[in-house]
């Protein structure tokens, strides 16, 4: 897969992917980066890309020109005939969620707009960008890191890329629950035991149990994500006896609801 990114700060962006796995997927071929300078697009010649936005207001725009330029170098550097897949990083867009990684992940060209200061000259937006994704609902100062952000996670799903291929499959987010908890050695750390479960070598109770913790998991911090139709009776078992030994489990009164709620629904449609 071949990422190309138009930014203000290329070594920004060049260290930070150079690094670990992305890095490592680089050196073997797997993944590819070309990062534009937009500065080496200026109209004024001196390096200049942004200017006083129209109406009056805060802080500079960066223009349209010098991004269009770049971005038609970029069509000749990827062979594109007309357009690319173009991300403009913004916290305007559509935020970034695990299924729009493994989307992404499957075009062999994609491309991305860091913007700085205020932001970007809306026309060349409308002329270029495909994408506008946001990595949440805050205001960074530039497009990098979002833009990192997402290669990270796109380049674990180009296959090769993760050493065990398993361990993007069981990660969070990838069944719609959070992860289990992980325990490494020692098997006793400052008088904390691993669950003994997971010594037990019964490779049916440990799966068992490490649904359980994520259900648990996905239950306490991310509610929002359980969904009816991702839960089976097995699920609806356990989240109920969670429910009815609630005073063992020192339930908050908002999950109690949260609980009830969502066993109420099920239910319904499992009856
Ligand atoms: N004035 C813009 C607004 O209110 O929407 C914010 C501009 S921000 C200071 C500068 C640049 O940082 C943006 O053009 C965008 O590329 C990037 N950026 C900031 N926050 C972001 C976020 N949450 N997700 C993605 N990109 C972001």
């Amino acid at each position: 897969m071949n990422f190309y990114v138009m930014t203000l700060f290329p070594e920004m962006i060049e260290q930070g992917m150079h690094t670990s796995i992305t890095g490592r997927a680089m050196e073997k071929g797997l993944l590819s980066l070309k990062t534009i300078n937009i500065r080496d697009y200026s109209v004024t010649g001196n390096g200049r890309i942004d200017d006083y936005p129209y109406g009056g207001g805060a802080g500079m725009v960066m223009q349209a020109e010098p991004i269009y330029r770049a971005y038609e170098d970029l069509l000749r550097q990827t062979r594109a005939q007309d357009k690319i897949r173009l991300v403009y990083l913004t916290p305007q867009g559509r935020v970034f969620h695990q299924a729009m990684a493994q989307e992404l992940a499957q075009e062999e060209n994609l491309a991305f707009l860091c913007g700085h200061y205020e932001g970007v000259d809306e026309r060349v937006l409308e002329a270029i960008v495909t994408d506008y994704v946001s990595i949440g609902d805050y205001v960074l100062t530039g497009g990098e890191l979002p833009a990192m952000v997402m290669m990270d996670a796109i380049s674990r799903m180009v296959p090769g890329v993760l050493s065990n291929s398993d361990s993007g499959v069981s990660e969070s987010f990838s069944d719609g629950l959070l992860e289990y908890p992980q325990y490494s050695r020692p098997e006793i750390w400052r008088g904390c035991p691993v669950p003994p479960v997971l010594l037990s070598g019964h490779h049916g109770n440990v799966d068992r149990w490490r649904h359980e913790q994520s259900l648990l998991r996905t239950f306490r911090n991310r509610p929002d994500l359980l969904k009816k139709e991702n839960l089976n009776k097995e699920d609806l078992k356990y989240l109920r006896k969670l429910l009815e030994s609630e005073t063992d489990n020192g339930l908050s009164a908002e999950e109690i609801s949260v609980l009830k709620n969502l066993l109420g629904i099920s239910l319904k449609f499992s009856d």
